[in-house]
């Protein structure tokens, strides 16, 4: 037996069954290698879901870290401490606006501290929140009631909070549905769950007039989408608008789990002494990584090394003419490889033999999220790897299909 099965039978044992079997039993990393409990190595595009921007092991992150923890690893909320008022600063500064923070462990988080401020803001006269089919935004109650899956959803219902589902990019149909019983609408920039699927040009900037008729308030969850992932600090940048409640997680702390919510303008002051908390959120260590993923990115240009080596890797899956691949989605090192059949879980698993780490996101679409570090040499390899990979995936049954 491998070393994975052993991990892999002790695990069917004592893990709840909520992610399947995982097939990989990752050991350790550096860059954007990661190596296996039994040593095989893979080309890591997943990035522990568009979460490890520096790659694994950075210099940056493991000196921030070790500096942290050896000097104050923990204070509750009760103190405040240095590293957490410094991220603060930082994220509005970089962001451009007036505007206070809410730090928690993860997206999820985040999304319920932004759901809380929408109550709070808009009062009960407003109990409806509009969110989009297809869309995700967490697993915990308040979030999943916003998350457009009703596999996912459905059977954990009721819910606390009212929600109004619209087709995702259907500017008409979200204008049509922020009403006066509207509190907020919760958007992603691009689908990421969903399938890294931008929305259609002018469709956030439809939203947030749809919002400003109706008094709504506009939250932008950029949770996948934000640190640097599309080539920008933040994908609703590039459509021109500000939003009223920002959602942070994910690549934020580069592997050390932090959620932020930014409230902007008057959000920024609506939820109040005893409206929310968290023990842990903006933790030290946590607050210590997030500041080395924003002084690296900004130091080793990073956001132009999405934006480059992202248009150079989808240009060269286009450009393989592959009968597998209907075409190449999203921007920056975000990218869904759009296939042809639904035979993503096949694709994800005959990539993984030949040494490359994707994500099945949906059926029909492979998702790369890789290290904000990715080289040009690291994607040309894929992409020579690529033609392979499709066509021992071709031959796998759909049935085959989760
Ligand atoms: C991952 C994700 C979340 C949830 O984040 P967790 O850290 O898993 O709780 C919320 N919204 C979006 C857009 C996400 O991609």
């Amino acid at each position: 037996m491998s070393a994975t099965d052993v991990l892999q039978e002790k695990y069917a044992a004592s893990m709840m069954l909520t992610y399947g079997m995982p097939p990989v039993a990752l050991a350790r990393g550096c860059g954007c290698t990661v190596w296996d409990v039994d040593g095989n190595s893979y080309l890591d595009l997943v990035g522990g879901i568009a979460v490890s921007a520096l790659g694994h092991a950075h210099p940056a992150l493991i000196a921030a870290v070790t500096e942290q923890v050896g000097t104050l690893a923990h204070t509750s909320n009760l103190y405040l401490h240095e590293r957490q008022v410094e991220l603060a600063v930082r994220l509005i500064r970089l962001l451009g606006v007036d505007g206070r923070v809410f730090f928690g462990n993860s997206g999820a988080e985040a999304n319920e501290a932004a759901i809380k401020l929408v109550r709070r803001a808009q009062g009960a006269e407003r109990p409806v929140i509009v969110a989009a089919d297809g869309g995700f935004h967490g697993r915990t109650m308040g979030a999943l009631s916003l998350t457009g899956k009703s596999s996912i959803r459905a059977p954990f219902g009721p819910f606390g909070v009212d929600v109004r589902f619209v087709p995702f990019g259907d500017a008409a149909a979200l204008a049509d549905a922020v009403r006066q019983d509207t509190a907020a609408v919760f958007l992603e920039p691009c689908l990421g769950e969903g399938g890294v699927v931008p929305a259609p040009a002018g469709y956030l900037k439809a939203a947030r007039e749809a919002c400003d008729q109706a008094g709504a308030l506009l939250v932008v969850d950029e949770i996948q989408s934000g640190i640097g992932r599309t080539g920008e600090w933040f994908a609703h940048s590039a459509e021109g608008i500000t939003p009223d409640v920002l959602t942070l997680g994910k690549g934020l702390g580069g592997g050390l789990p932090i959620g932020a919510c930014v409230g902007i303008g008057k959000c920024g002051s609506a939820l109040g002494k005893g409206d929310h908390g968290s023990t842990f959120g903006g933790n030290p260590v946590a607050c210590a990584a997030a500041l080395a993923v924003l002084d690296t990115i900004e130091r080793d240009g990073l956001l132009a090394n999405a934006t480059t080596v992202g248009a150079s890797l989808a240009a060269g899956i286009e450009a393989l003419g592959h009968p597998l691949v209907a075409g190449v989605r999203g921007a920056g090192l975000w990218l869904a490889i759009v296939l042809a059949k639904p035979v993503a879980t096949a694709v994800a698993a005959t990539a993984q033999r030949a040494g490359f780490l994707v994500n099945a996101a949906q059926p029909d679409a492979v998702r790369l999220a890789p290290p904000l570090i990715l080289t040009a040499a690291e994607a040309d390899a894929f992409t020579e790897a690529l033609p392979a990979i499709l066509d021992a995936a071709s031959v796998v049954a759909p049935s085959q299909e989760a």
